[in-house]
């Protein structure tokens, strides 16, 4: 079997089927075609010998790779593999149409030549390490969407695989397919994890080659909410309660070095991403990161705190806040019995020659929720760059490694060592 034709023939039906996702959508999921695609994924996987295939009213799909250990074999841990259905609204088209370019020769790629649209190498330098390779581009009116599809190419062949090949050992392998990872992580927050009886899981969701993540923020979403009082300029004197100036108050007690305009790496941050006041009620959106978890309630203590002194200070306003936390760091889930989840990875690219890039991501991935859940589930590389962008691309090397590491993985968790 040619990997890079069957991930590439995989990942062009998927792209097929339109399912980017709907922010602040009531419904998970926020868009019909991720239906589609998780129906699909049903009857592919059956194909591929799944079993107890469900799919629940949020479009979340699971299947169970029955084991096939000889008998005597030591124990297994059941493992998953957890990939989103859907692809991010970028403000571009949400149909997706990838173009197969064979064999880059360098200079910039030709996404669509009736609209002159290109990648242009001077601007994407990265390009370079591609020359030589086939590297699958959109057509420049969208994002590709190897976020996340290539993920789902990268399971569904290695279910496939193992299919067609049952002298491979391996334990119990559960496939999780999930909408709405782009619009709060949706779809991760509704699995039904009774179907999902894992001891750890994995994520494929970024980027380049040999790239790692087992650290992510925690993330929190708060809201103040303020309510004043208002006068005719007759008699406002010692009577208006102004919320905009309380919102203000607040906003000032937090610290200006800790915002995302001055934070990098590991450093945490409150980010105000929104201010709505008039005369008589207020509110402030706030979001709070940070890799580290005391670091992080402490940025929700010194919230609270705030919203005391704002209290104190205009103590006939009233004022509340509303602290929401939204997910997890990866790493909090680390524990003695499921370490090993990532050393498998580290274990898999020395045996594959593939030299790690561990990443503390500023962001979170379906992973953080699930880790938060206590099903560990660090992250590996797609292999595709620019996600999110027009300019996004996967070559097909790093996309057949990507599977590699997949099937390494499922051989390192037999053996077991
Ligand atoms: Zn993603």
């Amino acid at each position: 079997m040619n990997y890079q034709e069957k991930l590439a023939e995989k990942f062009f039906r998927y792209a097929a089927i339109s399912s980017q996702s709907v922010g602040g959508s009531p419904v998970v999921p926020s868009s019909p075609g991720q239906t589609e695609l998780a129906k699909l994924l049903m009857k592919e996987l059956e194909e591929v010998g799944a079993v107890d295939i469900s799919i629940s009213d949020t479009a979340v799909v699971i299947g169970h790779i029955p084991a096939n250990l000889p008998e005597g074999h030591a124990p297994v841990p059941a493992v998953g593999w957890v990939a989103h259905l859907d692809t991010v609204d970028s403000k571009v088209s949400p149909d997706i149409h990838p173009v197969m370019i064979r064999n880059y020769q360098g200079g910039d790629i030709c996404q669509n030549e009736a609209l002159g649209l290109y990648i242009k190498a001077d601007e994407h330098p990265e390009l370079a390490k591609y020359i030589g390779q086939d590297i699958i581009v959109s057509d420049g009116t969208s994002v590709l969407g190897a976020d996340n599809k290539s993920a789902i190419a990268n399971v569904m062949t290695a279910m496939e695989i193992l299919h067609n090949d049952p002298s491979i050992p391996h334990g119990e392998i559960y496939c999780c397919f999930v909408p709405d990872e782009e619009v709060g992580l949706c779809g991760a927050k509704s699995i039904d994890f009774s179907k999902f009886p894992v001891a750890f899981a994995y994520t494929i969701d970024c980027c380049e080659l040999g790239e790692v993540v087992f650290q992510t923020f925690n993330a929190g979403s708060g809201r103040v909410h303020i309510k004043g009082r208002t006068a005719h300029p007759m008699n406002s004197k010692n009577n208006v309660i102004n919320p905009c100036m309380i919102a203000t108050d607040i906003i000032n007690m937090f610290d200006r070095a800790a915002t995302p305009e001055h934070t990098e790496d590991t450093e945490g941050y409150i980010w105000v991403t929104g201010i709505r006041c008039d005369a008589l009620n207020g509110e402030v959106d706030l979001n709070i990161r940070d890799h580290s978890k005391a670091k992080y309630e402490a940025k929700k203590e010194y919230i609270k705190a705030a919203v005391e002194m704002a209290k104190l200070k205009h103590p006939e306003a009233q004022i509340s806040v509303e602290l929401t936390d939204v997910y997890a760091n990866i790493y909090d889930a680390v524990n003695e019995n499921n370490s090993k989840c990532i050393d498998y990875i580290y274990e898999a690219m020395k045996q594959l020659d593939i030299t790690p890039k561990t990443i503390a991501m500023r962001g979170g991935t379906d992973g953080s929720f699930i880790s938060g859940k206590g099903i560990l589930t660090p992250n590996y590389f797609t292999g595709a760059h620019n996600f999110h962008a027009i300019s996004e691309f996967m070559p097909m090397e790093a996309t057949e490694k990507s599977l590699l590491m997949t099937l390494k993985l499922i051989e390192l968790i037999t053996e077991g060592k």
